[in-house]
């Protein structure tokens, strides 16, 4: 029994912790065990922190016995490498960070302590949060627990595969343009982002501040509800936060979808996918419809600029939050006589090549004389963007759609080509453009066994709809979740 302990849901868990039928540190341990067993094969992980985990098992186990038990206590999850965690290495799979530990706790790692959570690690990711397979990580890529030749997807890449191989109950990754809902999608696992806002980014690495956005990985959407909750809310810290109550999500569940009005966008089902994709989404669809839910047909228009649109206004913010890093005040400096060469040695031996790219993208869109034409002209696509979602939300609930066009992609297939790797996020970029909330949850195999992914994207702060509509699919239809190869 002890030994399939990793494989327990977070809200079986949180009930058999409470019934004191197990303890934290059984959970942890057999986490631990499931990490070193499969680590070799996937790295999935950039530092695991055994010792703490097992301090912090013991100390949720005291708690539990004194009969305080929040929802997340006594819980091992892992955090994507880019949350500051206090006293634990955070290097945001970059050189330039590869000692860096931090002295404070980003606001929803200090919340799951208070609550008693486990940390068992670090995952990987790529570097900076920018990429879509987490082969741009300077730690080597994480593999597909479904097919170790294939990418996990990303950035958030360790943190979905650690789930789907049950090194953890849950996990946290961030998503700026696809980074959940794209790997979820690839390692067969639930990921939401929610509505920009609705968590705190104080102490999460910035990549893009306008976009980026914090969100768990779980095995079911009632995990993701419970972890949501346990993130999301008001923080003095970070004033682009929301003060909105936060609700308790998994009251959302009912498993009813009747008079749903569920938008299907024509310019989510294009040419150039996979044809298997189409065909689960489509079936998926179908199934809604059995339910009681009614399908409405409607247009994104904007949805082929959002691509354009993002890597200016992404590379924009990023050129400016990664100034910061100058050898002098983080992580990586380089050997030097004086201090330009001090900056100018430290960035180009710190970063990798994608995030040098994205560097000068940025920079230039923001230079005198180019700024009107790109970086302004981008903003008002994204209005443009956001008002196409508007729109369509005065005629529907939620809307239904892919999260990526195919399945996970082989392991080197994409890296030459960076525009081919950008397109991997076609479906869940204009969500972020838009601060909108978008889940993803698995809706089946391809022929190769490896999972497809479905996303219900919703207006903002529509989070208990796109639960309550993902949990109805769960509970009625969804397959049994395929033993992993690892
Ligand atoms: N793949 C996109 C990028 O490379 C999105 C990444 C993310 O969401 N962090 O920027």
């Amino acid at each position: 029994m002890t030994s399939e302990l990793n494989k327990l849901s977070v809200s079986e868990a949180r009930d058999m912790l409470r019934k004191r039928e197990v303890s934290s540190r059984e959970i942890t341990r057999a986490c631990l065990d499931r990490i070193a067993e499969v680590e070799p094969r996937l790295s999935a992980f950039i530092t695991v922190s055994e010792r703490e985990a097992l301090e912090q098992a013991d100390a949720a186990d005291r708690r539990l016995g004194s009969g305080d038990a929040p929802a997340m206590c006594g819980i091992p999850i892992a955090l994507k490498d880019i949350y500051c965690t206090r006293g634990v290495r955070t290097t945001c799979a970059s050189k330039i960070l590869e000692n860096f530990v931090p002295p404070f706790d980003a606001t929803v790692i200090a919340k799951l302590r208070a609550e008693g959570a486990v940390f068992l690690g670090k995952t990987n990711m790529d570097e900076f949060a920018m990429g879509s397979s987490t082969e741009n990580s300077a730690f080597g890529p994480t593999r597909n627990p479904y097919d170790l030749e294939r990418v996990a997807g990303g950035s958030s890449g360790g943190s979905a595969a650690a789930v789907a191989a049950d090194e953890c109950l849950a996990s946290l990754g961030t998503d700026t343009g696809g980074s959940i809902r794209e790997p979820a999608s690839f390692c067969g696992v639930v990921g939401i982002k929610p509505t920009y806002s609705r968590v705190s980014r104080y102490g999460v690495i910035a990549y893009a501040s306008s976009l980026d956005q914090v969100g768990p990985f779980a095995k079911t959407v009632r995990d993701a509800a419970i972890l949501l909750r346990a993130l999301a809310g008001v923080d003095s810290h970070d004033s682009t936060c929301s003060a909105r109550p936060v609700p308790d999500y998994e009251k959302a569940l009912t498993g009813d979808v009747k008079g749903l009005r569920i938008g299907v966008p024509k310019e989510y089902f294009v040419e150039g996918m996979e044809r298997e994709v189409k065909i689960a989404v489509r079936a998926a669809l179908k199934h809604y419809e059995s339910l009681g839910a009614r399908l409405v047909d409607i247009s994104l228009p904007h949805t082929p600029y959002a691509i354009g649109c993002y890597y200016l206004v992404a590379t924009a913010e990023a050129s400016a939050n990664l100034a910061r890093y100058d050898g002098v005040r983080y992580g990586f400096r380089a050997e030097s006589e004086n201090t330009d060469e001090l900056y100018n040695r430290s960035r180009a031996k710190g970063f990798g090549a994608e995030v040098k790219r994205r560097i000068m993208l940025g920079t230039f869109a923001l230079s005198a004389g180019y700024y009107d034409a790109y970086y302004l002209k981008a903003q008002k696509v994204r209005t443009l963007i956001r008002r196409d979602f508007e729109r369509a939300f005065t005629n529907c609930d939620v809307i239904v759609v892919p999260v990526a066009p195919a399945t996970a992609f082989r392991l080197g297939e994409k890296t030459a080509d960076p525009l081919t790797m950008y397109l991997s996020d076609i479906f869940t970029i204009s969500v972020n453009l838009a601060g909108l909330p978008g889940m993803s949850i698995p809706c089946g195999y391809d022929g190769d066994g490896l999972p497809i992914g479905m996303q219900m994207i919703g207006p903002a702060f529509s989070e208990e709809t796109i639960f309550r509509t993902g949990d109805a699919y769960e509970r009625s239809r969804a397959q049994a979740k395929r033993p992993t190869k690892v």
